[in-house]
């Protein structure tokens, strides 16, 4: 059937008037221009395939917006919230030429026993404690070195290791408007926030293009009046008008609107953690700020993906919530996304609480063997996905996940904005950067470690 039908017969006008006469206090308002869009529709059939014209995408862009008002009001959605989220999404599928037109429904798949079964089961394996950690390791090894290894470009089958992607992190904004309970760049903390400009940032891919880095992840607080869709284009451009770097973002979940402004600047991936899956911690941890809003957040790589981001990086944080739940909604997650979107590469990062603000007591901190478990259960859970770490955890355990599972690793980083120097001594610390970086080694110490471990160095992701 043509996707665009697909789309239109999701459209049950009469039930979404009769919702929103029910449940939203705006109703005449939003009714209004929802029937002119509808006018507009019906008049001209050739919109749901036709150009994106600036009416058009003026509408989309509406469509969304209500649709993520009206999931957030609903602390807890039931059946007609859904379903009313499911027409506007149709909805918003016609007007934007969306691929994919069957409606998002991410939300509901996370309580779905049934998704993915047995990913979860190879994830609850590893995470058996009766089950020897060396064996877990074990395999995790063999699973890497199965889906990561085929293709070394000097190295034969006895080779002990995979290609591992060697990247770095710019903090371009340190400002941020979220009120995040277990973070010290929270609003209104006094901490010392700083903005990148182009040519600063700019200068900062200069030094680590020097180092080798080949790959940036630009790093943000969210701050709308100080990094909006234009700043970060102007950046973006900037950076690659000057060197030979891909980059990716790990900022405030954005529009698909926005998101498709950053594919069309050069942006090959977006990284966004949703820290915990649970809804009600949710609520307890992100009080206030845009990023108290779940749904935009959790549905944030999906507009990225709907707009053509090519890499698409999941993660939650470790201390927040129960860590087994969490991983076993963050399998769901990705296999939700790589069913709609199968050519997009994911990757997996679990970043860990180590300390927080004064005042905040880490409310399920999670040790290393769980840490350890975790990970190699993502590698079994599906086992292509990039295993990412960063620099927040102690060298020794960094070395050990970089010889069982990890194909992805910052190295030499600084979490403060214009953090990088000469002299690659400035790493961010609990004054000033987001998270303390534990691993203080230089690249080239990294290096030579994870050359010791027999594994080749990558500079650029793998397609
Ligand atoms: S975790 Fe991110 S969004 Fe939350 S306060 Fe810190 S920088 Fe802001």
């Amino acid at each position: 059937m043509n996707q665009g039908l697909v789309a239109r017969e999701m459209l049950d006008w009469e039930f979404l008037e009769s919702y929103l006469r029910q449940r939203d206090a705006h109703f005449a308002v939003h009714w209004e221009w929802i029937t002119e869009v509808r006018h507009k529709l019906e008049a001209n059939a050739g919109l749901d395939r036709g150009a994106v014209t600036d009416d058009v995408a003026r509408m989309s862009e509406r469509i969304e917006r209500l649709r993520y008002q009206l999931l957030q009001e609903r602390s807890d959605p039931d059946a007609a919230d859904y379903q009313a989220a499911e027409v506007l999404d149709s909805l918003f599928a016609i007007l934007t030429d969306r691929e994919t037109t069957t409606p998002r429904h991410l939300q509901q798949l996370l309580e779905d026993d049934t998704f993915a079964v047995e990913a979860i089961k190879s994830l609850e394996w590893c995470l058996n404690p009766d089950v020897p950690l060396d064996t877990v390791i074990t395999s995790a090894w063999r699973l890497t070195k199965e889906h990561f290894g085929a293709n070394l470009p000097d190295q034969g089958a006895e080779s002990a290791s995979w290609p591992i992607f060697l990247y770095a992190p710019l903090y371009l904004s340190s400002y941020c408007v979220n009120h995040c309970l277990y973070c010290g760049f929270r609003f209104p903390e006094t901490t010392p926030r700083r903005l990148l400009s182009a040519d600063e940032a700019v200068e900062q891919v200069g030094l680590l293009v020097g180092r080798g880095m080949r790959h940036i992840l630009l790093v943000a607080g969210d701050y709308p009046q100080k990094t909006d869709i234009d700043y970060y284009v102007e950046t973006i451009t900037a950076i690659r008008r000057r060197w030979p770097v891909s980059l990716a973002v790990e900022i405030a979940p954005q529009s698909t609107a926005g998101y498709r402004s950053l594919v069309k600047a050069g942006v090959i991936g977006v990284t966004l953690y949703q820290e915990t899956y649970d809804r009600s911690l949710y609520r307890t941890y992100h009080i206030r700020g845009p990023k108290a809003h779940y749904a935009w957040r959790l549905e944030g790589l999906e507009r990225a993906a709907e707009a053509g981001m090519r890499r698409l990086g999941l993660g939650i944080l470790l201390g927040l919530g129960d860590p087994v739940s969490d991983a076993r909604a963050m399998v769901r997650h990705a296999y939700y996304l790589k069913e709609r979107f199968p050519d997009r590469r994911i990757a997996f990062s679990l970043p860990r609480i180590h300390e927080g603000p004064e005042g905040f007591q880490i409310p399920n901190p999670v040790n290393d063997e769980t840490l350890i478990r975790l990970y190699c259960g993502l590698r079994h859970a599906m086992p292509g996905a990039e295993l990412v770490l960063s620099t927040r955890e102690m060298p020794q355990l960094r070395d050990l996940l970089a010889a069982t599972c990890i194909t992805q690793l910052s190295a030499g980083s600084s979490t403060v904005p214009g953090g990088y120097d000469e002299m690659g001594t400035h790493f961010g610390d609990e004054h000033d950067g987001q998270f303390r970086v534990v691993d203080r080694r230089s690249v080239n110490d990294v290096i030579a470690v994870l050359k010791s471990q027999g594994h080749a160095i990558i500079w650029q992701p793998r397609e």
